[in-house]
């Protein structure tokens, strides 16, 4: 007897499991549904009424349009998360994904009821109003799926979980975006703008030569680190800053290399981080507008280079610390040794690395470690973390 009620209870738990499993499952369907409403036209004729149907504020355009849209993508697609869910638990069986049949159906009812008139709350990643919050890195929130209506609709198209967007490179679309990269005459400098142009980005390239041939840039910008400020309108329009720019005075240890190391390395790089912060808007910036910093693994690993570990670990920790309030998300670029004018003995290629980079932040990867060596995928997670704690507790923002 014990035992016959001790075997129901494990499958009560079992299929509880598969009703979790069953929701994150449904909401694949979801987003599978979607990226199909983007590839295929009959489909996508019932998906264009919700693309219609928002302003940028995500205001409804009309009652009428909001409605039809609720009637004509919504009612279809919870239908169709409704009917794969009954397959998977008929013939599995395995009836805990009836849990993800329900959830299904609340969406179709909250679709019914809207396209009446009858229910007023929008959901969740539609609400209208200023986009206060970063794109959300796991789950979706409303910046991360404006992003989809509004900056670029064949990415971001996610509904609830972030993974699906992760694998298909979708979660960060680099398509029409203005890209600057100081540095732009690097070995890295160089194969990145190609990386970047190649996904339909506009790179423009900040280099102290204004007549260096920089493959892929649409524009080339004499700059050179200590200039920061003449900067400032440029930065404006510029959706993604990529600061790259460093010197490596390898083994000196002088009063000049140190001033040198800290002037290129950590505070230009500062100046010019704050510079393009400022510009970030309150309206869509954190929606458009993205940072990202090539801090090296030299943040946690030995560079044999003691003066540009000095000033990236500044940098690296600088930026840990900018990160608790930053108006737009800002990427660290934290990579192993490459083969460059810096470093004429660096393993990988810079080509590699560069499109290593992009891979990883179309997938909203946050930190993009780059390296052969095993040790920082270990330590930079734990000192990125510890550290951001230790800064949230012992900092505040004004
Ligand atoms: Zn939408
Ligand atoms: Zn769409």
């Amino acid at each position: 007897m014990a035992d016959a009620l001790g075997s129901i209870e494990t499958a009560w738990i079992l299929q509880g499991l598969w009703g979790l499993v069953s929701i994150f499952a449904v909401e694949m369907v979801r987003d599978s549904y979607h990226v199909a409403s983007h590839l295929w036209s009959p489909l996508m004729r019932l998906h264009n009424w919700h693309h219609k149907a928002y302003r940028k504020d995500f205001t409804p355009v009309s009652t009428e349009l909001y409605q039809k849209a609720q009637l004509y993508n919504d009612v279809p697609e919870s239908l169709v998360m409704m009917a794969v869910m009954a397959a998977v638990a008929v013939l599995t069986p395995l009836w805990g994904f009836w849990l993800g049949f329900l959830y299904g159906a609340g969406f179709l009812g909250a679709a019914l009821l809207r396209s009446q008139g009858l229910l007023h709350s929008t959901d969740l990643t539609h609400e209208p109003g200023p986009l206060t919050t970063l794109p959300g890195l796991w789950l979706v929130n409303r910046t991360y799926h404006w992003r989809h209506h509004f900056d670029e609709t064949t990415a971001y198209y996610a509904g609830y979980f972030t993974i699906s967007d992760k694998i298909m490179g979708s979660a960060l679309s680099l398509k029409g975006k203005t890209v600057a990269v100081t540095g732009a005459s690097g070995t890295l400098g160089r194969a990145l703008i190609k990386r970047l142009a190649a996904q339909g980005a506009k790179p423009i390239a900040l280099s102290r030569s204004a007549d260096a041939v920089i493959e892929g840039a649409v524009q080339v910008v004499p700059w050179r680190s200590g200039e920061e400020q003449a900067l400032k309108d440029l930065l404006s329009r510029v959706n993604i800053l990529v600061i790259n720019h460093g010197v490596n005075v390898h083994g000196q240890r002088s009063a000049d290399a140190i001033a040198a190391s800290l002037e290129t390395n950590a505070l230009s790089a500062w100046r010019l981080m704050e510079l393009f912060l400022d510009t970030v808007d309150n309206r869509l910036g954190r929606a458009t507008k993205e940072l990202w910093v090539n801090t090296s693994e030299a943040e946690v690993n030995p560079a044999f280079s003691p003066l540009y570990e000095t000033s990236k670990r500044l940098l690296g920790d600088l930026i840990t610390l900018r990160r608790q309030d930053a108006p737009c998300v800002i990427r660290k670029l934290v990579l192993g040794p490459f083969k460059s004018n810096l470093n004429p003995i660096g393993v990988m290629s810079a080509d590699w690395v560069a499109g290593a980079i992009v891979g990883l932040v179309k997938r909203d990867i946050r930190n993009v470690i780059v390296t052969i060596n095993p040790l920082t995928y270990i330590l930079f997670p734990i000192k990125e973390t510890l550290q951001g704690l230790y800064f949230k507790l012992f900092s505040k923002r004004q």
